[in-house]
């Protein structure tokens, strides 16, 4: 998931009302409610997701009650940024050595419970990311040594050059 691209941030602003029911039950009932403002209804594995996404800010209702609210960020914090700026000067995929445009990235996806988090956090150039989102390709390593990997790569090491 792509927070924002050099230069100036883009503005995140995502508001999901949600019923505590569906997200104690991981799934929603008739009558119930779990929507993005704006965007409409989305299912409860979104929603758990999104719980964990400091650039979202989650209003959850039981009953007639707001029983959670979790603040939104709209930016990753100043710091973690630069400290996942400064651990990838050029792209996180070894093999790639581009250093313009660079995006910061969740290596797991925040629809995977990702946390925007130093751990979880490095940089991709527009092409390797597209590879990540729409290709198939893989995070392996550990945190701070990440590499990209094409899909067929069976043990998840490192891309062949
Ligand atoms: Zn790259």
């Amino acid at each position: 998931v792509a927070l924002a691209a050099e230069g100036p941030c883009k503005l995140v602003e995502v508001k999901l009302n949600v019923d505590a029911a569906v997200i104690r039950t991981g799934h929603v009932e008739a009558g119930q409610t779990c929507e993005i403002t704006g965007i409409g209804p989305v299912p409860a594995t979104t929603a758990r997701a999104l719980l964990n996404d400091a650039l979202v800010s989650v209003v959850v209702k039981d009953g007639g009650d707001i029983t959670a609210v979790t603040k939104a960020t709209r930016t990753i914090p100043a710091r973690l940024r630069r400290a996942v700026e400064a651990r990838y000067p050029t792209c996180g995929r070894r093999s790639c050595a581009n250093d313009q445009f660079l995006q910061i990235d969740h290596v797991i996806p925040l629809e995977a419970h990702g946390r925007t988090e130093f751990d979880n956090l490095w940089r991709l150039c527009p092409h390797c990311h597209h590879l990540k989102t729409h290709r198939g390709w893989r995070v392996a390593g550990t945190p701070h040594d990440w590499d990209l990997v094409p899909p067929d790569n069976p043990k998840g090491g490192r891309a062949p050059p």
